[in-house]
């Protein structure tokens, strides 16, 4: 009897993918570039400012190491500069990772009263239009795309949480331009879904005061448990499927992966 021997086929194979937010190996959009890579993508990150020789050093934790491009998402210019490069190396672009979150410090743990509009708009530009100005600028190869997927991460907005304060407002803003972009998006072959992750110890969680309440209730209530020090890859692998075409019918939808946190009371 011949027998025959199919190479393994991965759920992103032949897929390009570019991927925002990789900072260190515990930035969820790590977990993502892994496992997209492993699910036999080919893999571009783009990182920001002061972070990008950051960005550089962890490319190279990753199973094969991907170039890095410079991307600040409130700068016009590097979002032009960056499509062309991705549409130089790619020709078009299957998946776009929104990764990308920052508020000044009295957004965070002040209340809802302390921070002014300047410091509010900052927070609200950086994670919240973003989404849209990357987007924007990455439709055409998009488009090129026979079947594109945009995948952000959000962190749950039905809820106030101690301390997340005007990140919170930006999360619930965010949920819903992802709902908008899906309608406009979902007709010219787009779509676009978010991740809701639950808390996971990375640089931009540490600069949240009181994380540490999250810390205690998070593993105790989740029905599947959750471990913070690890969890990017149960992030990654979800956000994989949602780049994958076996969510080719699912837009404008939030995937939790906070261990069932969401679904439980008290
Ligand atoms: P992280 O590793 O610190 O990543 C945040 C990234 O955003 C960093 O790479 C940061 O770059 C980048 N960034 C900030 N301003 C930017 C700008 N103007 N242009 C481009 N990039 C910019 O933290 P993370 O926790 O993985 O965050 C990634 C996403 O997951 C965020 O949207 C966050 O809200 C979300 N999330 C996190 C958690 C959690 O518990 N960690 C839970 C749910 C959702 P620099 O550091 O160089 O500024």
């Amino acid at each position: 009897m011949v027998r025959y021997c199919h190479p393994p086929m991965g759920i992103l194979d032949g897929k390009k993918v570019l991927v925002t937010g990789v900072l260190t190996d515990d930035s969820l959009a790590f977990g993502v570039a892994r496992h997209a890579q492993e699910q036999g993508a080919e893999v571009l990150l783009s990182g920001f400012g002061r972070g990008l020789s950051l960005t550089r050093r962890t490319a190279r934790r990753l199973p094969e190491t991907p170039d890095v491009i410079e991307l600040d998402v409130t700068n016009d210019e590097q979002l032009l500069a960056a499509a062309n490069e991705v549409g130089q190396r790619f020709g078009r672009l299957d998946g776009l990772v929104h990764a990308i979150g920052f508020a000044p410090a009295n957004c965070l743990g002040n209340g809802m009263l302390a921070a002014e509009w300047e410091d509010v708009s900052t927070a609200l530009q950086v994670s919240t239009y973003s989404l849209k100005a990357l987007v924007k600028a990455f439709l055409p190869l998009l488009e090129t795309s026979v079947s594109a997927s945009v995948v952000g991460l959000d962190f749950d907005a039905s809820l106030a949480w101690p301390g997340y304060d005007w990140m919170g407002v930006a999360k619930a803003a965010l949920e819903s331009l992802a709902r908008y972009l899906a309608r406009d998006l979902g007709p010219r072959g787009v779509r676009v879904n978010l991740v809701a992750a639950g808390p996971v110890r990375t640089v931009a969680a540490r600069s949240i005061p009181g994380f540490s309440r999250f810390e205690e209730v998070w593993d105790t209530r989740a029905p599947l448990g959750w471990d913070l020090a690890d969890e990017e890859h149960a992030v990654g692998k979800a956000t994989v499927a949602l780049l994958s075409d076996l969510f080719s019918k699912t837009t404008g939808e939030i995937v939790h992966v906070d261990g069932g946190f969401h679904a439980t009371g008290a």
